[in-house]
């Protein structure tokens, strides 16, 4: 191995405040209590961020209800959509202040927040602008929910805002989100971006805060609709108290994808379909395809080539643009990945990760494999969220879809092969809501993606998105 000379990007163009207000009402104003967001990657101190008690989610949601009924219910579609555009446009150019703030924030690699959660940013507000003014062509007689609590989590933290709101605001209804506590900095950004596009206040509100803040925003009773995106677990949760009421709900939760590969497979390409599908974004991702199913005359070959290639992925400093893994987004995560990691190897599984030196701060955690990994083993049972991957082998296709669906979970699976009559028929009998073909983890704001079975229910993208939004 060769060493690189570091190439890390200026953070300067971020300009952090020491501390940030919530975004109630187009106004900015600090709650009685705060807390700190902290930079994964040294664990300094970014900034001191506002928590929204039961009061601040009570004027939060006020504010959204008048905007709901005063402005943006009552503007037609083509006013709405030039908001949206505006929105889309200052995203482009403010994107790479916005692509370091996301590294800082959550830890991830800048070549991942400038290559890939940015333009997808900017392209979701792009695409529902274009259907603000088109509504009747998606649904008959389309009309907005009302005032719509969103809950995200810190993985993608703006791409899923983006997600989020941008349908919502198409179809015409106005909304409280709320982003997670460990990476709230992007959310507030976004917030300045409504001032700077002269959205009317309360058409977006940002409260920032923890899991408190959120139940108490799904709870509240001037919510008409309630978005999540996270984890089962608080997906039940919201699911149980949202039942019995008149609110509309769509979750989007975990996910345990089965990334399968048959021997005709190009078999080098299916190596960086596999890294790409696990390693990017630390492997916190809902879709990750964190079951490698590879049939058993290839595994031995398949499993030396993604070795080798594994060694040459380097972790370290996400503003380097060398960088492929970053910090794991924060400790209590990074004690999850090493919980399950330690449980894979207590039950049997073989580890295996490339030499790779991490640094002394900040949380991290190697690129890690693990074979003779049976199906009752908890590493091919719960979501990790990390980069770990566990490997399973199989004879037959049919074999690959039984161990492909025997998971709780039904979000995301991937294919490899050479021919096209069997990704027809493995996407036939994958219980999985998005299913990649010779690829994996490619997104488009065009295309609708959600779960089955604990994965969720509802679908985010493409014409699908708006009818979680519209009556
Ligand atoms: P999480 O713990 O469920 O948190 C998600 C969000 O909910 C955070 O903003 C969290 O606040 C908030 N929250 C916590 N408890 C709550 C409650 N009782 N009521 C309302 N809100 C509450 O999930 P996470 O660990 O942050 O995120 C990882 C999970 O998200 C994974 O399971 C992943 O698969 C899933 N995910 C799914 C998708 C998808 O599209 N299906 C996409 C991305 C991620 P705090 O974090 O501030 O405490
Ligand atoms: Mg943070």
């Amino acid at each position: 191995m060769f060493e690189y000379a570091p190439a890390p990007e200026s953070r300067d163009i971020v300009d952090i405040k020491p501390s940030y207000g919530l975004f109630i009402d187009g106004e900015f104003a600090d709650a009685e209590h705060s807390f700190k967001t902290v930079n994964p990657a040294t664990e300094e101190v970014l900034a001191e961020v506002s928590e929204a008690g039961a009061a601040d989610v009570d004027r939060a949601v006020a504010a959204a209800r008048r905007a709901y009924d005063m402005v943006w219910s009552k503007m037609a579609g083509g006013e709405r959509a030039k908001y949206l555009f505006r929105i889309a446009r200052l995203i482009q150019e403010r994107s790479r202040e916005l692509a370091v703030l996301e590294s800082i924030d959550n830890g991830k690699p800048i070549r991942e927040s400038r290559d890939v959660d940015l333009p997808l940013v900017a392209a979701h507000f792009f695409y529902y602008a274009g259907w603000a003014d088109k509504l009747e062509y998606a649904v008959a007689d389309p009309r907005p929910l009302g005032v719509a609590g969103q809950v995200i989590p810190w993985n993608f933290p703006l791409l899923m805002l983006a997600w989020k709101i941008a349908p919502a605001l198409a179809c015409g209804n106005t909304v409280v989100l709320k982003p997670a506590e460990t990476t709230p900095l992007t959310a507030l950004a976004f917030a300045d971006i409504c001032r700077q596009a002269d959205l009317p206040p309360g058409v977006v509100n940002i409260i920032t805060g923890a899991g408190q803040t959120g139940r108490a925003l799904v709870e509240h009773d001037g919510v008409d609709k309630v978005a999540f995106t996270g984890s089962t677990d608080v997906g039940r949760q919201i699911a149980r108290s949202v039942a019995g009421t008149p609110k509309r709900l769509t979750l989007e939760l975990g996910g345990k994808a089965a990334n399968v590969v048959f021997d005709d497979a190009p078999l080098d390409q299916a190596v960086e379909g596999i890294v790409n599908g696990i390693f990017f974004n630390q492997g916190h991702v809902c879709c990750a395809g964190s079951r490698l199913l590879v049939q058993e005359s290839i595994a031995e070959e398949l499993l030396d080539r993604l070795k080798t290639r594994m060694a040459t992925l380097r972790v370290g400093d996400p503003l380097d643009k060398n960088t492929d893994i970053g910090a794991i987004n924060s400790a209590a995560q990074l004690n999850k990945i090493r919980m399950l990691s330690d449980i894979g190897e207590q039950e049997g599984a073989t580890r295996w990760s490339p030499p790779c030196e991490l640094p002394d701060r900040g949380f991290w955690f190697a690129p890690t494999l693990f074979t003779d990994v049976a199906q009752s083993h908890r590493i091919a049972q719960d979501e990790i969220f990390g980069p770990v991957l566990s490997v399973l082998t199989f004879r037959t296709p049919q074999e690959a879809v039984e161990k492909a669906n025997n998971t709780p979970y039904g979000l995301s699976a991937g294919v490899w092969t050479d021919k096209g009559s069997r990704i027809l028929w493995m996407a036939q009998r994958l219980r999985a809501g998005v299913v990649w073909a010779n690829t994996f983890n490619k997104f488009d704001p065009a295309s609708p993606f959600g779960g089955y079975k604990e994965s969720g229910f509802g679908r985010e993208g493409g014409r699908h998105g708006l009818e979680a939004y519209l009556r």
